[in-house]
């Protein structure tokens, strides 16, 4: 019996309230906010089995999130909101003592800027509260991020280099869509390249080193190195690693668009005034853009997402490939969202089973890869998302 706090009823969010239904012995009683209650309703009407009710809240305000807390009393709140209300809602979750998990780093509005400080530096709180912070629990971060782990705890002694290779092959038949909220989105993936060498960061210009990359049951796809949150905890808790990279595929159909969008200035997230009211160009193109909550059914192909691993066990050198590989239908036919909500939806369940399970507790703030991968990973498959391990293999990297 759990009872828990959802906040956020988007693409994520649909599948996540979904996926805890599936297990009503452990999430008895959910609790579904946001921003837009019309939406949380609309998501708890399609469950069955567990309670559910839903309510509005704006997660921006702390004293908004504490009254809902202090009327619920859950033991654990999922933030599946934007990465802009974590540190409201981690706040709220001091104030009230009660635990907190999230699926993206906290950024400041008007800045894109993708750090771990903020958050981190809720440790020594949340250890006087006596309550748990689990950080990133979607798919990356979250499960490559104990996939990282796994490779640590079973097969290397020293993990050398770490690349991150995360593969949409699907095709949604739109000329442009993201495939999560579409703001966070672009501001992620036209900034500045960042990668991992020799103890320091390697600062590159958007979207400048790309190579092609073979991925299973997919093929060969350019893949564009791009900086991406996990690498900055991955590298402080598995200090052996030398080079730690992420890659994401791209169409040349999409970064057409987006170099498009940028250039005209729809991509800047500097208020401008129109029609003498404030707008953010990013967040009215957001409004026009298609809501990647909505680009399920016709959605074909696979993503593929994995760590590819070097390092050294038992004195000898060696290679590791770790991925899931997730079918847009099928994700569609079981929660009517597309792959990239359910790869995101499906660990954030089960991070929050981990918790209420009592497997993943302890006071203080943690990346996912501080806590034990081998409960999670067990269940990871039969919730949805099979994993498959490589030993001995090229990594082209
Ligand atoms: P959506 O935009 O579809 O949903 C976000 C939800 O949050 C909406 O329901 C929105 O409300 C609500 N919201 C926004 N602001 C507030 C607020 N101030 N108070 C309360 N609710 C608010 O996003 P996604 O579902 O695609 O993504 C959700 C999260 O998952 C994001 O943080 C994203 O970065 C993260 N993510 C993580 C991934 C991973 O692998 N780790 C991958 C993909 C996403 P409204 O409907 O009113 O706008």
């Amino acid at each position: 019996m759990g009872r828990v706090l959802v906040i956020g009823a988007g693409g994520v969010g649909s599948v996540v309230i979904q996926k805890m239904a599936q297990h009503p012995d452990l999430f008895s009683d959910i609790l579904l906010a946001s921003r837009t209650e019309l939406k949380c309703k609309d998501i708890a009407s399609k469950i069955s089995g567990v309670n559910i009710t839903t309510a509005s809240v704006d997660a921006d305000n702390v004293k908004e999130v504490v009254a809902l807390i202090n009327d619920f009393k859950p033991e654990l709140v999922v933030n599946v909101a934007l990465p802009y209300q974590d540190l409201p809602i981690m706040d709220a979750c001091l104030e009230t003592k009660v635990s907190y998990l999230d699926t993206a780093n906290y950024e400041p509005i008007d800045e894109a800027k993708y750090e771990y400080s903020w958050q981190w530096a809720y440790k020594k709180k949340f250890e006087e509260a006596g309550i748990t912070a689990i950080l990133g629990c979607g798919f990356d971060p979250g499960v490559t991020s104990i996939f990282t782990a796994r490779a640590a705890k079973h097969h290397f002694d020293e993990i050398h280099y770490l690349d991150i290779v995360d593969c949409n092959g699907g095709d949604h038949g739109k000329a442009f869509a993201t495939n999560f909220n579409p703001e966070i989105n672009i501001r992620e993936i036209t900034q500045e390249g960042k990668y991992w060498e020799d103890g320091k960061w390697v600062v590159t210009k958007p979207h400048e080193i790309h190579r092609p990359l073979d991925y299973p049951n997919i093929g060969e796809k350019e893949s564009y190195l791009i900086y991406h949150e996990e690498l900055e905890s991955l590298v402080k808790n598995y200090p052996t690693i030398k080079r730690a990279r992420f890659w994401m595929t791209f169409g040349q159909e999409y970064l057409t668009h987006l170099r498009v969008i940028q250039n005209i200035g729809m991509a800047s997230i500097e208020p401008i005034i129109y029609e003498g009211k404030e707008i953010v160009p990013i967040q009215f193109l957001k409004a026009v853009l298609p809501d990647p909550g909505d680009l399920g059914e016709n959605y074909t192909g696979e993503t593929s997402i994995g760590c590819r691993i070097k390092g050294v066990k038992d004195g000898k050198e060696k290679t590791y490939y770790i991925y899931n590989n997730c079918s847009h239908q099928k994700a569609f036919d079981e929660t009517g969202m597309q792959g990239v909500s359910y790869t995101t939806g499906v660990p954030c369940m089960l991070g929050a089973m981990m918790y209420l399970k009592g497997i993943w507790k302890k006071p203080g703030v943690y990346n996912v890869e501080e806590f034990n991968p081998d409960p999670f990973l067990e269940l990871l498959g039969e919730n949805g998302l099979p994993w498959v391990e490589k030993f001995d293999v090229d990594l082209e990297l």
